[in-house]
């Protein structure tokens, strides 16, 4: 029997929303507003920070088998 983990769904959905560090406010990804390819900025109080949803080093990334 292979032992191979899929993605985890219920984490890829927890990230679809990302909230900010500073204020805490949820940000859907309608109302995200990227700064670059990294950054999003907070609709709200205009804080930039990376968003747990992106890409991070090492963690499982969509489509990569
Ligand atoms: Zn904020």
């Amino acid at each position: 029997m292979p032992r191979s983990r899929k993605i985890n769904l219920g984490k890829v959905r927890a990230s679809l929303n990302a909230q900010c560090p500073k204020c805490g406010h949820l940000i859907p990804p309608a109302e995200v507003k990227r700064v670059d390819l990294e950054r999003a900025q907070c609709p709200k109080c205009g804080e930039k920070f990376q968003p747990g949803g992106f890409r991070q080093d090492g963690v499982n990334q969509v489509g990569n088998a």
